[in-house]
Parts: structure tokens; C-alpha cells; sequence
């Protein structure tokens, strides 16, 4: 069968050798953190995630955060930092970027009342708030803290959204944009030199500046030449000249000139790289001291009811990794918990075997209206994005061709 599938055209620079990592239920096929994901368009390649002995490298990161770092030593690193840039005056010395969800509310408290820092919360908006992301991100704010809440135009973000779900099946891409870029930006305009976010890519088998995960790579959130930055997979210059924007409806979107931000000497820091980072624990965090609240019912395709609950248009970014690399949201869910010893390798089997290809039903009808599509038009431009070493066809049914569950090691590795 797999020599069959060598043979398969694939899509996005995928490898055509599908493979499970033999400790989570990860495959090969995840891709990596884009450099600039202002360089994405449609011929773009995409660099996966690296296996090593058939186990994938959040896992063999994982290994090492257990058992070689000396949390003690870099919980002093955390504090020769605040003792750097604190504010005696009380004014703000750093920003935590975030949205009001258990991770930045974890950074942001624990960060003003364990280490007396003065922070500064700006959140990027979601596409469309959910009732309990909006409440979640008010307790956040009712707990003591300034916020700066940016709202992009609201019919910009639409468009964008729906090109580059045409383009790229990515509609949660103009959300990155903000998320990476808004607090550089922020950082700039009040002289905050000092970012901080919560967990560090390096943890989900992201590349990392220095192998640490410590600070993030400012080519992530630099550009210069505007005009040749690419949103939805079009270049800006196409996008006022045959969209009839204005470079400044696209100016929410675009990220900070590198030379300013070098000038300023800003620095993004990762606080999963000071303390140890459980995102189970992160929640647990956040609802004693915030009164951040789980969902009453579990996130559909996963079984997860407290992470990135807040924006409705969130389910279908995991339905569209799905699509694309075979991917979907229980696999993210379970492959963490297990890293974390959450639960074993069978559980999470067993979970995305039940989860993983669930159809996000509840906000479909909202989508759809969101990015003005038919629901003919949706599934015609999901179809155009299943890769054939992925996707097989039968009986009218799309199949997966590879999936972990029956993949299952003849040795349990948990
Ligand atoms: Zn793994």
C-alpha cells in the first residue's frame, strides 16, 4: 500500500511517505510555522514537521523538557529579565499579547502578581466572537488588567478571509497576521521594548531561534516592501489595484519595517521557555485565578471543552488542516495530552479515531455568511485541496488514505 502511495501526485511540498509518530499520534504530514506567512500564496511549499527513529520532534523536545532542564535556572532567567525592564513608576514594561483565553491569561497573571511586572494586554479580535470568548475575555480584563482590543475593519477582514480560503484554504489566516503582529506593533508605538506569549512553537515541533525556544525569530513578524507582502495568497499591489482596497484598510494586517523594530530593540519572549509549560495546568490557572470557564460542551472534531474556544471560526481552521494534511483537531488535542501524560497513545488513538473527522455543523451557516459562499461553493473549493496521496475517492465518499488508528504499533510506547 505505501508503495503505492510513493507513486500519488502530493499537494504543498508534502512528503509522500505518510507516517505516525510512534510516541503521539502526530504524522509527518504537520506542517511547520511559515517564516513569513506574508510570502504565502498557492505555489508555496510547505517544510513539515522532522521525524527521527519514527519519533516526531515535539515529542523528542518533550523528552528533554522532563527530564534535562533546570527549571530552577531558567525560572532566574525569567527573573534577570523583569529586573531588566520593570517600571519602578508602575507604568507598563512589557505587552502580553492574547485574547483573554487560559494561556495569555495565565502569562499576564502571573507575570503582574508573581513577578510585580506592569503589563499591557493587547488582543487581536477574533473573526466572530463566541458567547463564552467574549465573557472569558471580560473576566480577563475584570482581573486587572489595561487591554487594547484592535477590531479590523469588518469588511476587509471578510474579504480577506474568504480569499484565502479560495486561495490557500486558510480562513484563520488573516487572524494570524494579528495575532503574530499586532503586539510588535504595539511595542513600537508605545515603547514597550519587552513581549511576552505563552507557549513556545518548539513545544509542537516548530524550528526555534537557538534551539530554545526562548525568544521568537523577528523575521516572523518583520516586513518591509508592503506593496509585495502577499494576504490571502495576493500580493498588496493586486489587492488595491483589482480588490479597490486602500493601502490603509490593509494596514491592520501588515507587520512592523524590521528596521524600526531592530532600532527599538524590542524582543518577543516566550514565558512556556521560563516555566514549564502544561497547557492542562494553564487552564486550571486561569479559572482560579480569572474565573476563565471551560465550554459546557466539547469543541467539535475534539473532545477538548477550554482551548481556542473564543471565535466561531475557528473549528473550520482544523477542519481545513483536516483537508490538507490529514490532520484534524482531535490529532492536536490528543498528540499534547499525551506529550504532557495526559493520557496514553491507545487513549488518543481512539480519541481522534472518534473525533478527528467530525464537520464543524454549529457555525456553518454563520461561516458560510461570513465569507459570502454557497455551500456548493464551499465544498468546491475544499475538494481542489485534498492532496491524492491523502484523499481517495469512493463510492462518492472522500476516504483517507492513512489514518493512526490503524496504525497502531504492535509495542505500546506510552
Ligand atoms: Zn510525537
Amino acid at each position: 500500500m505505501e508503495q503505492e502511495t510513493e507513486q500519488l501526485e502530493t499537494y504543498f511540498g508534502l512528503p509522500a511517505h505518510v507516517e505516525f509518530c510512534s510516541q503521539c499520534v502526530m504524522s509527518n504530514q504537520r506542517p511547520l510555522a511559515k517564516r513569513s506567512e506574508f510570502n504565502h500564496n498557492s505555489e508555496s511549499k510547505t517544510r513539515t514537521i522532522r521525524f527521527e527513529n519514527g519519533i516526531c520532534s515535539a515529542c523528542q523536545y518533550n523528552e528533554k523538557k522532563r527530564d534535562n532542564i533546570d527549571w530552577t535556572q531558567r525560572e532566574k532567567e525569567l527573573r534577570e529579565v523583569c529586573e531588566k525592564y520593570r517600571k519602578d513608576d508602575g507604568s507598563y514594561d512589557c505587552i502580553v499579547s492574547g485574547s483573554g483565553g487560559k494561556d495569555s491569561t495565565m502569562v499576564s497573571h502571573i507575570l503582574k502578581y508573581k513577578y510585580n511586572m506592569h503589563p499591557l494586554t493587547v488582543t487581536w479580535a477574533p473573526h466572530m466572537y463566541t458567547e463564552i470568548g467574549w465573557r472569558n475575555f471580560q473576566s480577563w480584563i475584570d482581573s486587572g488588567f489595561d487591554n487594547i482590543l484592535v477590531h479590523p475593519n469588518g469588511k476587509v477582514h471578510k474579504l480577506l478571509t474568504k480569499l484565502a480560503f479560495q486561495n490557500l484554504l486558510h480562513p484563520f489566516q488573516p487572524f494570524i497576521f494579528g495575532q503574530k503582529n499586532l503586539a510588535p506593533k504595539m511595542a513600537v508605538q508605545f515603547d514597550i521594548p519587552l513581549i511576552f506569549y505563552g507557549e513556545p512553537g518548539i513545544e509542537y515541533g516548530d524550528p526555534a531561534k537557538d534551539n530554545s525556544g526562548r525568544t521568537r525569530d523577528p523575521m516572523y513578524h518583520t516586513g518591509s516592501d508592503h506593496m509585495n507582502l502577499q494576504l490571502g495568497g495576493i500580493p498588496v499591489k493586486d489587492l488595491i489595484e483589482k480588490h479597490g482596497l486602500h493601502y490603509n484598510d490593509l494596514k491592520a494586517f501588515l507587520p512592523v519595517d524590521p528596521d524600526i523594530y531592530a532600532q527599538k530593540k524590542i524582543q518577543v519572549h516566550y514565558l512556556g521557555y521560563y516555566i514549564r509549560w502544561d497547557p492542562q495546568e494553564a487552564y486550571y490557572y486561569a479559572a482560579e485565578n480569572t474565573g476563565f470557564q471551560a465550554n459546557t460542551e466539547r469543541t467539535e472534531g475534539s473532545y477538548s471543552k477550554y482551548s481556542s474556544i473564543d471565535d466561531k471560526a475557528d473549528p473550520f481552521h482544523y477542519f481545513t488542516t483536516l483537508i490538507k494534511f490529514g490532520i484534524g483537531r482531535a490529532t492536536y488535542d490528543a498528540a499534547q495530552e499525551v506529550r504532557n501524560k495526559k493520557i496514553t497513545r491507545e487513549e488518543a488513538v481512539a480519541l481522534v479515531k472518534k473525533f478527528d473527522n467530525e464537520f464543524p455543523k454549529k457555525y456553518f451557516t454563520e461561516f458560510l455568511d461570513y465569507i459570502n459562499m454557497t455551500e456548493e461553493q464551499f465544498w468546491k473549493t475544499v475538494d481542489k485541496f485534498r492532496s491524492p496521496h491523502l484523499w481517495k475517492k469512493e463510492d462518492e465518499q472522500w476516504k483517507m488514505r492513512h489514518v493512526v488508528y490503524d496504525n497502531v504499533p504492535q509495542t505500546p510506547s506510552v
